[in-house]
């Protein structure tokens, strides 16, 4: 049995609880701007950062991070989170941090040497392109992207969108088919594509809810053509493309999650801060019952998701994969992550719409949490699964 012994980092917590309360957030209408002076800022930000020794703590510090395991992350995202800029600002931004990770669990010293450490010091960007426009995300042994040895390179031919950060960034990892005869779940690759090799296209930023992005935050269509690199990109063995995506993918989804708990918590502060002050009817907001019930609702969900995030965190630490637990939160936390900021904006009325505050914002980041690395539904299908497995062999479920 795994025992859950909530201990946070204190003193890193409290660090970083009081730069992104005092440096980030009054800042974010400049950040929001997504302009020349919003990178400044971002730079200034992240130098700050960088000398409080709070930098990358997504990885530890043999891979030029700060982190010291899952269940410390998640404490401290509970602040980073609060502002969708905080984690650029940290160094641990998606898709970065998820392709930090692998290259830090698979590359070869000499990829490491090239991709990893620049990365993780933040110098450049990467984008991690999967998803295609063509065949279901949700059931990427249907992937069509190739990758076929000539000689000693791969020469890549495929159509992928909604790879995130694309524009702008110093290089790719992409998933192609290397051999379409192999069992599904050994027919993949994982690629690593410097920017500039000829034949990659960056087509176009995909406006997502009206917002088309600006480098780190636009979801990008990428064509390649003819695209040649050497076997060395080859990230981990051939075929082993899906066995480290799911390396990525799970502690990427958690890291979500982490951060939509400062998401949620700061919803809910607005919420509750905002129901003390506006009367309607000759008295309060918060004397309401429905605006009660909905704070008390919003506590216990809130709450709930993230003991169950903490658990899981702890788990991963002890070397658990924690499957059900990752896909059970993960669905759960994407839906309180939008009934909390929904809320709120109907406690302010008209003025949650406007941007006098960031809950407009929020729920628009909000919507893609049900489908971005797995669709709700396929989340409680992995949980339902693997739980109804182990009634068949006997072993029931236990839930420490
Ligand atoms: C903001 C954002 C960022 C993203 N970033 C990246 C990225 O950086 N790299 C990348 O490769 N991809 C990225 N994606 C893509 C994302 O991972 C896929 O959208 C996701 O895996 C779902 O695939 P799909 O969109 O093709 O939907 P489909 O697989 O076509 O599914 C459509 C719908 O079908 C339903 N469905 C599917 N399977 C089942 C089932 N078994 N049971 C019941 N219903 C089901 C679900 O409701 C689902 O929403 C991003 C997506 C978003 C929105």
């Amino acid at each position: 049995m795994t025992t859950t012994r909530l201990i946070p980092p204190t003193d890193r917590l409290e660090r970083t609880r009081a730069f992104m309360a005092e440096r980030v957030l009054p800042v974010e209408p400049v950040l929001n701007r997504e302009d020349h002076e919003a990178d400044a800022l971002v730079a200034v930000l992240r130098d700050e950062v960088r000398a409080l020794g709070l930098w990358a703590p997504h990885v530890p510090p043999e891979a030029g991070g700060t982190g010291t395991g899952f269940l410390d992350y998640a404490f401290l995202n509970e602040h980073i989170g609060r502002s969708i800029w905080g984690q650029l600002v940290f160094g641990c931004q998606a898709p970065d941090a998820g392709n930090a990770e692998i290259l830090h669990l698979f590359g070869t010293a000499e990829q490491k040497a090239r991709w990893l450490a620049p990365l993780v010091a933040g110098e450049v960007r990467s984008f991690f392109s999967m998803t295609e426009p063509d065949v279901p995300g949700s059931d990427p042994t249907t992937l069509r992207c190739r990758a076929v040895r000539d000689g000693g390179d791969w020469v890549i031919d495929g159509h992928k969108w909604f790879s995130s950060g694309a524009d702008g960034a110093g290089f790719g990892i992409v998933m192609a088919v290397t051999d379409p005869e192999a069992p599904p779940h050994e027919r993949a690759t994982q690629i690593i594509v410097p920017a500039g090799t000829p034949g990659l296209e960056v087509v176009r930023p995909i406006p997502v809810l009206g917002h088309a992005g600006r480098g780190w935050s636009t979801h990008c269509e990428v064509r390649y053509t003819g695209v040649r690199v050497p076997v060395e990109n080859t990230l981990g063995e051939a075929g082993a493309g899906f066995a480290i995506a799911q390396k990525r993918l799970g502690p990427g989804r958690i890291h979500h999650v982490m951060r939509w708990l400062g998401q949620m918590q700061r919803a809910f502060e607005l919420m509750c801060t905002y129901a003390l002050e506006r009367e309607a009817f000759g008295t309060r907001l918060a004397d309401k019952q429905t605006v009660q019930n909905w704070i008390a609702d919003s506590y216990a969900e809130i709450q709930a998701c993230r003991l169950t995030t903490l658990d899981a965190a702890h788990k991963i630490d002890g070397g658990d994969e924690a499957r059900v637990e990752i896909s059970a939160i993960k669905f759960t936390a994407a839906r309180v992550l939008h009934d909390v900021i929904d809320r709120a904006i109907q406690v302010h009325g008209a003025r949650g719409l406007t941007d006098e505050t960031p809950l407009g914002g929020m729920l628009l980041q909000a919507r893609g949490a049900r489908i971005y690395d797995g669709p709700d539904e396929v989340h409680r299908m992995v949980v339902a699964r693997r739980i109804l497995r182990s009634f068949e062999r006997g072993d029931g479920w236990r839930f420490d």
